[in-house]
This record gives C-alpha cells, sequence and structure tokens, in this order.
C-alpha cells in the first residue's frame, strides 16, 4: 500500500515523527507494520515500524531515530512532504485488553513508546482504565507533553533510576496488564524485575526493538 508523507516533525536529537496520507490503512493500538523506503533497487529498505497514531485517525504516525546510515534511515530523513513510501505487512505482538476495567502499566525505554501513544490514547478514549505510564531515556522523552497529563501515574526516569521506578510505579496496580518496550536489554531487566515481584508471565506483554 502506498502511504505519502504531509509532514515531518522533529521531536529531539535524531528522533523525527513522520506523518502520512495512507487511505484503507487498518490497524490495531499496538501493532506494526512494515516500511518499504526509496525505490524497487533499494533492497534491505525495509523495517518494522510501530503506528503511533490511533485508528481511526486520518493520518497515520511513526516516529524513528534517523541518524543511523542505513539505507531506510537515509531514505526517512531525506523524505519531503508528497514523497510516498510503501506499506505492507501489519501485525502486532501486544494489544489492549477486552477487559475495559484492567489497570493499564506501560513501560518504555526511548522510542519504545511508539506503540504505546496509540494504545494510552485508544485506552484513555474507553475511559474506564486506570493508566500508568514509566518512561526511560537519558535525553528527552517522546511525547511526554501529550501523555504526562492522560494517565494517573507517570514517572520520566535515566536508566539508573528505572528499576526503582519499575518497583515504585508498579505499588497498587499489582493486578493491572503489563506492557514493556524497548530494547531486549530494557525489555529483559524490566520482565525480570516485574518477574520478581510477583508478576505473573501471562500478565506481561513485550515488545523488542
Ligand atoms: C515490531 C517492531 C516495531 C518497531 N517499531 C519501531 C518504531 O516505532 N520506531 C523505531 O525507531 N524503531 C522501531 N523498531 C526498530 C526498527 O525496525 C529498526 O530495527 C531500528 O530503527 C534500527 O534500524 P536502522 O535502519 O537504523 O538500523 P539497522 O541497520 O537495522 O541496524 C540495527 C542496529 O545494528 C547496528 N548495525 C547495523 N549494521 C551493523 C554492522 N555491520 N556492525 C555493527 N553494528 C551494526 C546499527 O548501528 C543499529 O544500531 C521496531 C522493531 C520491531 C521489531
Amino acid at each position: 500500500m502506498k502511504a505519502t508523507l504531509t509532514k515531518k516533525v522533529h521531536e529531539y536529537d535524531d528522533v523525527y515523527t513522520f506523518f502520512f496520507d495512507a487511505p484503507g490503512v487498518r490497524y490495531k493500538a499496538g501493532q506494526y507494520a512494515h516500511l518499504k523506503a526509496g525505490g524497487i533497487f533499494d533492497i534491505g529498505a525495509v523495517r518494522e515500524m510501530s503506528f503511533a497514531s490511533v485508528p481511526g485517525t486520518p493520518e497515520l504516525m511513526f516516529s524513528m531515530h534517523v541518524a543511523s546510515k542505513s539505507t531506510f534511515k537515509q531514505k526517512m530523513a531525506a523524505l519531503l512532504p508528497g514523497d510516498t513510501i510503501r506499506l505492507f505487512g501489519i501485525g502486532g505482538h501486544i494489544s489492549l485488553p477486552e477487559n475495559h476495567t484492567e489497570d493499564l502499566v506501560f513501560i518504555a525505554g526511548g522510542v519504545g513508546m511508539t506503540p504505546f501513544r496509540s494504545m494510552i490514547l485508544e485506552a484513555k478514549a474507553r475511559g474506564t482504565h486506570t493508566i500508568s505510564l514509566i518512561q526511560v531515556q537519558r535525553g528527552d522523552f517522546l511525547y511526554r507533553k501529550e501523555l504526562a497529563p492522560l494517565v494517573s501515574d507517570y514517572h520520566a526516569v535515566r536508566p539508573e533510576e528505572f528499576i526503582d521506578a519499575i518497583k515504585t510505579g508498579v505499588g497498587r496496580h499489582r493486578d493491572g496488564l503489563f506492557y514493556v518496550c524497548g530494547s531486549k536489554r530494557l525489555v529483559t531487566a524490566a520482565v525480570k524485575t516485574l518477574r520478581e515481584m510477583g508478576i505473573r508471565k501471562d500478565r506481561i506483554q513485550i515488545e523488542e526493538y
């Protein structure tokens, strides 16, 4: 499917958010798509990217670092409004629960926030979940201004404070559903901590970048 860039927003450092017009694309909060940038000869210029946009909103939204020298990132960094990319293979490992009364705890490292923007906005629209968010980042916190006011508990922490933040943040949400997204290292550390705190494996959903 073809997606046309409508705008590109600088978030911080080398992180940009891309907005696309792509009528007819169907997805659920928490899912990702394969994006292909460049022409047919740019073999390998495909990467999986989580939808940061909310299903049903007019534009698709993806956020990513663009500074790496991969062909995909060079092509993405060079995109201008009106340029097109291809989008295919929508899938997902994480999703909101059927039960609209579950407490939801989101733990994100860096751009691991992308699927959580979609999920938090959709969960918030349900109006029934208690939502907590722990963001871990060395520098700026992606979507902080937008999302922090929407959740009940918000923790923005540096990597060295991360484990303590989980222990503090989980507190009264022990019976909730836990979502972790970020690097393999971050996901492993977060899941280990949650399990040590007695959170059942089937209550934890992960997305590794
Ligand atoms: C389901 C899913 C959803 C995702 N959603 C997002 C998202 O929303 N936003 C986002 O930013 N990312 C997301 N990712 C990650 C994304 O798909 C890319 O893997 C990531 O952005 C890195 O791509 P790249 O082209 O910059 O680096 P790549 O070329 O893919 O390289 C990956 C890493 O390996 C290093 N590397 C590459 N080649 C070498 C080499 N020869 N020697 C040593 N090191 C090397 C690079 O420096 C880089 O750090 C997602 C991944 C998955 C699986």
